[in-house]
C-alpha cells in the first residue's frame, strides 16, 4: 500500500511522511477514524514507508523487496490483529490470516460488516481474545528478521475489550524498533489506559471531492452521480462501495420535491410523499436519504454564509441551494437539519417509518413557514 493508492487525506499524509523523514517515529500510535475514511491503508502505508529501503520525499518506492512484500501483506516483520470468531480460546488470529489478506487486498477500506462476510461468521460475536494478546507480545519480543522496524497492526481495538489491559507494558515500553500501529473507529470504546499510552493520529472522513473524482474515475460513474454518492455516503467509501451495488437511488428529485411541498404547505402531497415514497424506502436507503438531506442543508447554509462560494454540488443541486439559501433563514435552516438529524437517530432505532415521516413533514411544514 503506498500513500498514492490513499483517496484524498493530504494533509496526514505530509504529516506522516514528515514524521517519518524527521525519525520522529512514535511507537505506539492511534490512527482514529470514521468506518471508510482510509485510517487502516493509512497505517499500513506508513509502516510500509519507514521500511522501504529507497523512499522519496512523498512515498514509498513500491519496487524494492520490503515494498513488494508489503504489497501482498507477506513481509515477515508486518503483522496483523483485528477481531475474529473464535471456536476455541486458544484460536488467534493468524488462523484467519489467508481471509484477512484476501479481504484487505479486495477493498483496503473494508468495515467490520464486510470483515464478518468474508468470515461468514453468522451471529457470532467478533473479539481480540487473551490467546491473541498473548501471541501479540511474543511476536512483538522477538528480533526483527529483515527490516528497519517490526509492525504490528491492530484493526479495531475496540475489540479488545479489558483484554486489552494485557498490552499496556508492551504499547508503553515497547522493545526497540518496534511500531504499534492502533486502527481505530470509536473511540470511546476504547480502554483509557490504552489511549493515554498511544499518540493519536486523527482521520477524517475523506472529503467529498476526493471521493467524487475517485468514484468517476475508479469506478466510473458520471461525475452528477459521483457527486451525490460521495454526499450520501459522507465520505465513506465501503458506505459508497455499498451503495453503488444497491444502484443508489435519486434522492435529489426525492429530496426536493418533499422540501417543496412542505414549503408551500401542500398538505396532501406531503402525506403522499412520505407515506408512497419515503415510508417504502427501507431502512437503509432511509438513512442514507437523511444523510444526503442534512448534507445537502449544510451547503445551503454555506452558500447562505459564504454567498455562493465553497458551494460543491451538481448544477440541478446549486439551483435548488440557491433558491433555498435566499428563501429561508439560518435559524430555519439549522432547525431543519437537526430535525433530519432525530430522524436518522429514530430510523436507526427501529422507529415506525410511517409515523416517523409524517411527523418530521408536519414539523417541517410548520418550521418552513414561521
Ligand atoms: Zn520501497
Amino acid at each position: 500500500m503506498q500513500f498514492k493508492d490513499i483517496i484524498g487525506q493530504q494533509a496526514i499524509k505530509n504529516h506522516l511522511i514528515n514524521t517519518a523523514r524527521e525519525s520522529r517515529v512514535s511507537h505506539a500510535q492511534l490512527f482514529l477514524g470514521p468506518e471508510g475514511s482510509g485510517n487502516l491503508p493509512l497505517a499500513l502505508a506508513y509502516a510500509q514507508y519507514i521500511n522501504c529501503e529507497q523512499p522519496s520525499a512523498t512515498d514509498s518506492c513500491g519496487e524494492c523487496s520490503s515494498c513488494r512484500k508489503y504489497a501482498k501483506l507477506v513481509h515477515p516483520d508486518l503483522h496483523f490483529s483485528y477481531p475474529f470468531f473464535s471456536s476455541s480460546s486458544s484460536d488467534t488470529a493468524v488462523l484467519f490470516i489467508e481471509k484477512w489478506r484476501k479481504a484487505f487486498l479486495s477493498n483496503p477500506y473494508l468495515g467490520l460488516d464486510a470483515w464478518r462476510n468474508e468470515l461468514d461468521a453468522g451471529n457470532k460475536q467478533a473479539n481480540i481474545n487473551v490467546a491473541e494478546c498473548h501471541q501479540i507480545i511474543q511476536k512483538l519480543s522477538l528480533k526483527a528478521f529483515e527490516a528497519p522496524y517490526k509492525v504490528l497492526i491492530m484493526w479495531l481495538p475496540e475489540y479488545l475489550d479489558k483484554n486489552g489491559n494485557t498490552l499496556l507494558k508492551l504499547i508503553e515500553e515497547p522493545p526497540e524498533k518496534t511500531l504499534f500501529l492502533l486502527v481505530a473507529q470509536n473511540q470511546d470504546k476504547l480502554l483509557n489506559t490504552i489511549i493515554s499510552r498511544t499518540q493519536l493520529v486523527k482521520v477524517n472522513a475523506i472529503d467529498k471531492q476526493s471521493l467524487a473524482s475517485y468514484l468517476v474515475e475508479e469506478k466510473h460513474l458520471m461525475a452528477d452521480k459521483a457527486t451525490q454518492v460521495a454526499y450520501i455516503s459522507d465520505g465513506n467509501l465501503q458506505r459508497a462501495i455499498d451503495l453503488i451495488a444497491e444502484g443508489t437511488n435519486d434522492y435529489f428529485y426525492l429530496f426536493r420535491d418533499w422540501l417543496r411541498a412542505c414549503y408551500n404547505s401542500k398538505v396532501l402531497s406531503v402525506i403522499d410523499i412520505s407515506e408512497s415514497k419515503l415510508a417504502s424506502l427501507g431502512r437503509e436507503n432511509q438513512k442514507s436519504f437523511l444523510i444526503y438531506a442534512i448534507n445537502l442543508m449544510r451547503e445551503v447554509v454555506l452558500h447562505k454564509e459564504s454567498a455562493g462560494q465553497l458551494v460543491h454540488v451538481t448544477e440541478e443541486e446549486l439551483d435548488f441551494v440557491s433558491k433555498f439559501s435566499a428563501t429561508l433563514n439560518l435559524d430555519q435552516l439549522v432547525a431543519s437539519i437537526s430535525l433530519f438529524e432525530r430522524a436518522s437517530y429514530y430510523i436507526e432505532r427501529n422507529a415506525n417509518p410511517k409515523i416517523l415521516f409524517l411527523d418530521v413533514s408536519l414539523q417541517l411544514i410548520l418550521l418552513l413557514n414561521r
